[in-house]
């Protein structure tokens, strides 16, 4: 074991006289050794990981993201008591690089060795679970201000396209709330075997024909519609996404699939194509499967009590999140709208929008630009008060 590891070590900027090496932990995804040097008469350990590159398919990638982040958590704890024990400490390999590239084709990753820490696998008491929940609160704490790139922004690939190779084009296939039928995927798959095209799934619950000869786009665009997939139908059937939710998810405290449908027919019958681009994102519980914080309209599934103490459905509804430039992370604007409200609310809030925007304004601009209780008036509820305004 440790003559591979001598080896690997040797490519990082490890000074000292190697005295051996172990595996190390309990992980079951990467391989993680610990590596001891005499470095001046003391020993002094590392740890040493052959990164799973079957689950991460991007190691140099990764890698790039835990300098960015180790370096900020460095900078950040630069000012505390013992700060080498805050974060971990990257070795870089001796070509300048966070990671090293063995022969075999391995990615290798080497940190210094957080002496007297202790991982825990299982937690047993609740003082642990405390120092477990601060830890990651502070960490989160110190990443809040991260600079971080920029999502590619928002890209639905619905519509016909030309592909860059001669002849071929993409199909996007618009699949309502993400519910697909057997026999309709039976049908598509059928299509993509007699085009010669691949079938792809979109992060937005959809499907793409890939590939389709442009001789066979139009047979391919007719037979979507007979199967129940017209490739014109309002953008907004391809953008909600609702989570799987009740009945199939225990976590669910709402309906989520129905729900939606609600909303958007709603929306279709009462805006028709004049809302295109409009996103709805709708969860039910904060676990947050459909991503309600990235929607234009993002819902999260919550109860409120009648008077007698009743418990009934309802939904907090977040504004102001996108992934288009600049991307951000939705706030909760009105909290425990009562499901049998909600309708009211979002087509108040999407006609004030409708009403009031500039040419090609959004609706997440919209928000941006109006305040909460401009967007009150509009949704006819009282916005949430931030804690801070609150106790002002
Ligand atoms: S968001 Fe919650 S309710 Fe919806 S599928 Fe995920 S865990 Fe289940």
């Amino acid at each position: 074991m440790s003559a591979p590891i001598r080896a690997v070590a040797s490519a990082f900027s490890i000074y000292g006289e190697f005295l051996g090496a172990a595996p190390y932990g309990a992980g079951h995804i990467n391989d993680t050794y610990c590596a001891e040097f005499c470095q001046g008469g003391t020993a002094v350990r590392y740890i040493l990981q052959r990164i799973n590159d079957k689950v991460f398919k991007h190691p140099a990638a990764l890698m790039e993201n835990i300098q960015r982040v180790t370096l900020h958590i460095a900078a950040k704890a630069a000012a505390e008591v013992d700060p080498s024990r805050r974060g971990l400490t990257l070795i870089l390999a001796r070509d300048g690089r966070c990671w090293h590239q063995d022969n075999s084709g391995n990615f290798w990753r080497a940190y210094i060795f957080i002496e007297k820490a202790r991982t825990l696998q299982t937690v047993d008491s609740e003082s642990q679970a405390y120092e477990a929940a601060r830890a990651f609160g502070r960490f989160q704490h110190w990443l809040a201000d991260l600079p971080a790139p920029q999502p590619d922004g928002y890209a639905d690939h619905m519509g016909i396209h030309e592909q860059k190779q001669p002849g071929l084009f993409h199909v996007g296939i618009p699949v309502p709330l993400g519910v697909v039928q057997a026999e309709q995927l039976r049908a598509i798959a059928g299509l993509a075997m007699e085009a010669g095209a691949d079938v792809r799934l979109t992060k937005q619950q959809n499907a793409i024909l890939a590939n389709v000869p442009e001789a066979r786009v139009e047979g391919v665009v007719e037979t979507l519609a007979e199967i129940g997939f017209p490739v014109d139908a309002n953008p907004l059937r391809a953008a909600a996404i609702a989570c799987t939710g009740e009945p199939h998810c225990n976590f669910s405290v709402t309906e989520t699939k129905s729900r939606m449908d609600g909303l958007v027919q709603m929306l279709e019958a009462r805006f028709g194509p004049t809302i295109d681009g409009l996103r709805l994102h709708l969860d039910g519980c904060p676990h947050a499967c459909a991503h309600h914080w990235v929607g234009d309209l993002g819902f999260q599934g919550t109860t409120v009590r009648d008077a007698e103490g009743k418990r009934h459905q309802a939904y907090d509804v977040f504004l102001r999140g996108s992934l288009d430039r600049p991307a951000a992370i939705a706030r909760p604007v009105f909290k425990r709208v009562p499901s049998e409200e909600l309708d009211a609310a979002v087509s108040g809030l999407v006609a004030g929008w409708v009403g009031a925007r500039a040419a090609d304004e959004t609706f997440r601009s919209f928000c941006d630009r109006s305040t909460d209780d401009e967007l009150g008036r509009l949704a006819g509820r009282e916005p949430a008060r931030t804690r801070q305004k609150e106790t002002a």
